[in-house]
């Protein structure tokens, strides 16, 4: 059933609750806790400005080939595109520091070229849940079909965990 929560922003927002939660006081609970939707959505915004100049620098700096689409598709897939980067440079870097250059290394490499001349912001979008860093490994080893574009257009080897 639906409860009116008032906000520590001062706002009320409207949320269902199941009777169980009704039963523990959840609603009476989260009274004056935390912001509204919109509020929380409006503090991340200097945040995210910044990841995302941050972001702009460094494909500048690196020479990266711009993403291509409308503004607002390059806005995101610059995200999905230098997140995705950031990690696998640690990881690569971290592999490479433990065991040298392992066949995982050097696939690591060659997805950071493909991955910095990759232009198409809407291929980003639309695979930006197997890109995303905490669950890139998992897709490459789990999902055939995405392992499978990547091995043909990126020239990876295929690599069981090592
Ligand atoms: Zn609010």
């Amino acid at each position: 059933m639906k409860r009116n929560i008032l906000h520590s922003c001062g706002h009320y927002q409207e949320r269902d609750f199941t009777e169980e939660e009704i039963a523990r006081n959840l609603p009476l609970f989260l009274e004056k806790r935390g912001s509204c939707r919109a509020c929380y959505i409006a503090s991340q915004a200097p945040k995210k400005e910044k990841e995302f100049e941050e972001a702009r620098e460094q494909e500048k700096s690196e020479d990266w080939l711009p993403l291509e689409g409308t503004e607002k598709q390059v806005k995101w897939a610059t995200m999905i595109r230098y997140r995705f980067v950031k990690w696998l440079e640690e990881e690569t870097e971290k592999q490479f520091k433990e065991k040298g250059n392992t066949p995982g290394v050097m696939n690591g490499h060659r997805l950071l070229e493909w991955a910095k001349a990759s232009i198409d912001s809407g291929y980003w979008i639309g695979k930006r849940e197997y890109f995303a860093p905490d669950r890139f490994l998992e897709e490459y080893a789990n999902n055939a079909s995405f392992r499978n574009v990547l091995l043909a257009t990126v020239g990876l080897t295929f690599l069981p965990a090592s």
